[in-house]
């Protein structure tokens, strides 16, 4: 790092010493954590720096909703690796630092401290942060939201000492959230815009198998209508209002409406943005310096049409992380692959392979009511989609079909005495 006032040299163009072999990684989530790890798996021998504002060495954030959440596991679980790994590893981490300003004239970060670093190529990992609920009463005590450890243990000390949860949102968060604390014999009323759960990712069969689910754990939803106003006492939530008039009483609220990508930085650099940071198929920013990855890249999907969107997953992190770092040590290849996701509700596993929405016909593999089954789904007669419950073998080779793009019609797909894994071993290798 440089001190304040080498950055001001750095800045009126009299920067020396910068090493244009380092890697400097804005954001040391799970897409950060990947590309500095894969950078040295690849032989890469720079100088890496992973600049992060959370405090501690990085973690997953998928436990935060599900075992971390239920308190089977601890805080030391959830990092990625330890800190010897690290240290071994000659990655730095710069943990607890912002990253402020990119002067790409220059190849420098600043951050908050007033310190800069100087990099050779950068990238960007900075991941998306929860979309605020914008109405009155949101900013009551007893009103939390769930991206990082630090939420996840302020949900964790509330959920003992509460009898009726209000969770905005039924995507995957407020779903998660909402089976640990039906376990726990919590009174949970589920708000959600739309006329589904999940609907934004799952197929309406999916949506109605986890519907009876979460009903079945004591679950209300709300459905078709949006949370207007958040009632409090003394400071604290007591109850939501939605926009239909309904009142529903709390001890806690929980709102889990989707994200919104950090692309400030990168927006204020000149950096092109649309809804995420734009990058090519290389993973490369509108500036030949700056990769983006994970949850703030807008990239054309080569499994959803070629539109150009975010995956908030951590397959898509990683796999992204992957192809910079390849990139990186000389082993450049587009990104193509094919997404996968999961959750954890209860007793079931949900996993989708590639993307299903949006699609014009879907059919069922197997009985819903066995508790294991799968919904392929098709678009314009190919093969884009396959959730499936309770069925890791229907999920991996599902992958391979749609990785490969074997063709499937429905009637084999819903037919359960048909051989899958034969269809899928005569695709050509990759
Ligand atoms: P992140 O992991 O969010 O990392 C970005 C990091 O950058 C953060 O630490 C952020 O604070 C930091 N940062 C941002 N700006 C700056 C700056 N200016 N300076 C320094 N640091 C900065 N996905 C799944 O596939 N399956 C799951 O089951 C699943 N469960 C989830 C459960 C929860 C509770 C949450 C919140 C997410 C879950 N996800 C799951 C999504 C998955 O965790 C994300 O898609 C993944 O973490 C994205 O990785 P990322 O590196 O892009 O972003
Ligand atoms: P999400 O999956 O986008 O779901 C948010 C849901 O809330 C959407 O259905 C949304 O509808 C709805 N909504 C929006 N505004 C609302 C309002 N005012 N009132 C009621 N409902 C409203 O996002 P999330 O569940 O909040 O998850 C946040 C992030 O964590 C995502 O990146 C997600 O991928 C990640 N995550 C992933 C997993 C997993 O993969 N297992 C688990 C947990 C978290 P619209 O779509 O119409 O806006």
């Amino acid at each position: 790092m440089l001190p304040l006032a080498q950055w001001e040299e750095l800045m009126a163009g009299g920067a020396g010493g910068t090493d244009r072999d380092d890697v400097v990684v804005i954001g040391a989530g799970q897409g950060g954590f990947q590309v500095a790890a894969s950078l040295r798996d690849g032989g890469f021998a720079g100088r890496i720096r992973l600049i992060g504002d959370e405090p501690g060495l990085p973690y997953q954030r998928p436990p935060l909703s599900k075992a971390y959440l239920s308190g089977k596991s601890d805080r030391v679980a959830l990092n990625l690796r330890a800190e010897a790994f690290f240290t071994q590893a000659a990655i730095e981490v710069l943990s607890g630092q912002t990253a402020t300003e990119i002067d790409r004239a220059k190849r420098a970060v600043r951050l908050a401290s007033g310190e800069a670093i100087s990099y050779g190529h950068l990238v960007l990992a900075t991941g998306a942060r929860n979309r605020p609920l914008p109405v009155p009463g949101s900013d009551l005590a007893g009103v939390l939201q769930l991206r990082s450890a630090g939420d996840a243990d302020l949900l964790r000390q509330h959920l003992p000492d509460i009898s009726r949860l209000v969770i905005v949102g039924a995507g995957f968060i407020g779903l998660e959230i909402a089976a640990t604390a039906s376990a726990r014999g919590i009174e949970v009323t589920v708000i959600e815009a739309t006329s589904r759960p999940m609907s934004r990712a799952v197929s309406e069969a999916m949506s109605a198998f986890f519907r009876k689910i979460h009903e079945g754990l004591g679950a209300r939803f709300v459905f078709n209508t949006v949370v207007t106003r958040i009632h409090g006492d003394a400071g604290r939530a007591t109850a939501v209002e939605t926009a239909d008039g309904q009142r529903f009483g709390a001890d806690l609220v929980v709102v889990g409406v989707g994200v919104l990508p950090n692309v400030e930085l990168a927006a204020a650099a000149g950096l092109a943005i649309e809804n995420g940071i734009v990058v090519d198929e290389h993973l490369l920013t509108t500036d030949p310096t700056i990769s983006a990855i994970g949850d703030c890249a807008a990239f054309q999907q080569p499994f959803a049409g070629g539109l150009r969107g975010r995956v908030e997953s951590v397959q898509n992190a990683v796999d992204q992380a992957r192809c910079v770092a390849a990139r990186l040590v000389g082993s450049p290849r587009p990104y193509r692959a094919v997404p996968w996701f999961w959750s954890d509700q209860g007793p079931y596993k949900l996993q989708i392979a590639g993307m299903s929405t949006p699609h014009d016909l879907s059919v069922v593999r197997g009985e819903a009511e066995s508790g294991a089954f799968s919904v392929f789904c098709f678009r314009n007669g190919g093969l884009v989609g396959v959730e499936s419950v309770n069925k890791p073998a229907d999920h991996m080779v599902a992958r391979k079909l749609i990785t490969a793009g074997t063709p499937i019609t429905p009637q084999e797909a819903a037919d359960t005495a048909f051989d899958l894994k034969a269809r899928a071993a005569e695709a050509p290798a990759p």
